[in-house]
Order: structure tokens, then C-alpha cells, then sequence
């Protein structure tokens, strides 16, 4: 079978997996940051837990794109910028601003996120230079990509002030937890997790891709029920937290 016949079998599969994923995330919360809890074997210190489970998303995805057919593209270069600015910030910036690095993050959740990040990265990458029609230098212009790019940059501001606001919770070393506040905490309990997913439902707007949307099913898939389990986490540690907030989708859910 070659590439090409596997990739539209792959995606059919990787489609189904998202939502079963999702389904038994509103049971079982993967065990890391505050939902973390034994029995998941053995850990690791988080910062380079991080670090290792984002690594496949940058290394993977330039490796299948250095392998591609168009790889001059000027529009390909733009996307791999797009993709570099998320993947960049969240491999090598976002672990060493994290405070509390040195919690405990299984092994066992890295080796999950490491072959998600490769499989997406094939699935982005190669449909980007090889196995998608490719885009004309116009395609800059249209507003697919135009209003895709622009939520894709919207997310990412969103995403990267949210992390900060929850940063600046804890002073260098400490590792408890307050209500945040500012932003969109206003409304909802995890900003940066709706930053990430009108991020990548930019991403799939602005490529105009079944890949690209896949991403953006599994982000959500991913997200959306972590952010329920955030919220109704911070709704039983503190008593006084603000009861008009919602998990994730302001005034909605
Ligand atoms: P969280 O919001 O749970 O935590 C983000 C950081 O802030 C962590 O360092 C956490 O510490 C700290 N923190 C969170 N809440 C508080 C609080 N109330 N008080 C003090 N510190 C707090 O996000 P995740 O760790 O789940 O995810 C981190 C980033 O990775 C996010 O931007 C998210 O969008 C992205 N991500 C993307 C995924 C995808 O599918 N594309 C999947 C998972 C994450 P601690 O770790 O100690 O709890």
C-alpha cells in the first residue's frame, strides 16, 4: 500500500480514535498537573516531561516536510511558520516558564502525547508538501486563509496570555493553586484551553483541510473535557469561586 492510498484510511481511523478519546476523557481525566494521581507508573519531573511530549510536533513535522515534494513553497513556509510560532513557544519557551516544574508527570502520559504529536505532524506535514493539492500564491489572499490565519493568531494570544496569568499565580518554587482572575478568566475557567482550539480551527480554516479539521476535532476532543474536569475542580477546592464562570465557552458551557 502506498502513502497515499494509506493517508485518506488513516485519517477515517484517526477521526474515530478522537472520539472515542473524548468519550472516555469525560470518565478518566489524564492524570497530570492538578488531576495528577498514582498509579500511572513512573514519572517524570514536568518541565522535561513537556519538553519530550511537544519534541515529535517540531522534530517530526520538519522531518516530513524535509521529505516532501515542495518544500520552496512560499505558502508552505508560511504555514510552517504558523506551526513553528505554536510549536516553538510550547517545546522550548512554555516548559521553562512553568512553575512547578519539578512535579511528578507519568511516563506513560509523555509516550501518549509523543505519538500523538508524531502522528498529527505526519498527517499536517505531509498533506501540506506531498500529499494535498498544494496552494498557488494567491491562496494568501483568499479569505479562507485570511480569517483562518487571523483566528489562528487570535488563539494563540489568547493560549499564551492565559498560560501567563496562570503563572504569575505562584512565585518561583511554589506549587499550590488560587482562583485566577483577568482576561478571559472573567468568563471561563480555562482561556488557554479555548485559545488552543481556535488556534487549530484556524489552522483547519486557513488550509482548508480534512487534516487540518481532524486537528481541530482532536483538539477540542482533547480539551473540551479537560476543561469541564478544571472547572468542576476548582467549583469543589474553593469554596468562594466566582459561580457565573463557565468551563470553557463563555455564557455557554
Ligand atoms: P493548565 O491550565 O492545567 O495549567 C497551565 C499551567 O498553569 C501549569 O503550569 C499549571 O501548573 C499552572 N496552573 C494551572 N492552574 C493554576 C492555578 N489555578 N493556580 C496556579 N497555577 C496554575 O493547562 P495544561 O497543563 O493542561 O496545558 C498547558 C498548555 O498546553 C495549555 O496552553 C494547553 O492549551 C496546552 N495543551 C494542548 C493540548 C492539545 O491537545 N493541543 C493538550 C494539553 C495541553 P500544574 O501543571 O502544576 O498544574
Amino acid at each position: 500500500m502506498t502513502e497515499a492510498e494509506l493517508f485518506p484510511i488513516a485519517m477515517g481511523a484517526w477521526a474515530g480514535i478522537a472520539v472515542a478519546v473524548a468519550m472516555l476523557l469525560l470518565f478518566v481525566t489524564a492524570p497530570y498537573g492538578r488531576h495528577v494521581r498514582g498509579g500511572w507508573g513512573p514519572t517524570l519531573p514536568s518541565t522535561a516531561g513537556w519538553i519530550l511530549m511537544e519534541l515529535p510536533a517540531v522534530l517530526g513535522f520538519l522531518a516530513f516536510f524535509a521529505a516532501g515534494s515542495r518544500t520552496g513553497d512560499p505558502v508552505n513556509l508560511v504555514f510552517v511558520g504558523l506551526w513553528m510560532l505554536h510549536y516553538g513557544q510550547r517545546t522550548f519557551v512554555f516548559p521553562f516558564l512553568r512553575r512547578g516544574g519539578a512535579r511528578p508527570m507519568p511516563l506513560s502520559i509523555v509516550g501518549l502525547g509523543m505519538v500523538f504529536n508524531l502522528a498529527n505532524a505526519w498527517f499536517q506535514s505531509r498533506w501540506l508538501n506531498t500529499l494535498g493539492p498544494g496552494y498557488e500564491l494567491s491562496w494568501l489572499t483568499d479569505p479562507r486563509f485570511l480569517i483562518g490565519a487571523a483566528l489562528f493568531l487570535v488563539g494563540f494570544v489568547l493560549n499564551v496570555s492565559s498560560d501567563a496569568i496562570l503563572r504569575n499565580l505562584r512565585a518561583p518554587g511554589e506549587t499550590g493553586y488560587r482562583i485566577p482572575e483577568g482576561g478571559l478568566f472573567r468568563w471561563v475557567s480555562s482561556p488557554n484551553y479555548l485559545g488552543e482550539i481556535l488556534e487549530w480551527v484556524g489552522w483547519a480554516v486557513a488550509t482548508w483541510s480534512l487534516p487540518g479539521a481532524l486537528f481541530a476535532l482532536w483538539t477540542a476532543c482533547n480539551l473540551g473535557p479537560r476543561a469541564l474536569a478544571n472547572h468542576r475542580w476548582y467549583l469543589e477546592t474553593f469554596p468562594d469561586y466566582p459561580p457565573d464562570r463557565k468551563a470553557l465557552l463563555p455564557g455557554l458551557l
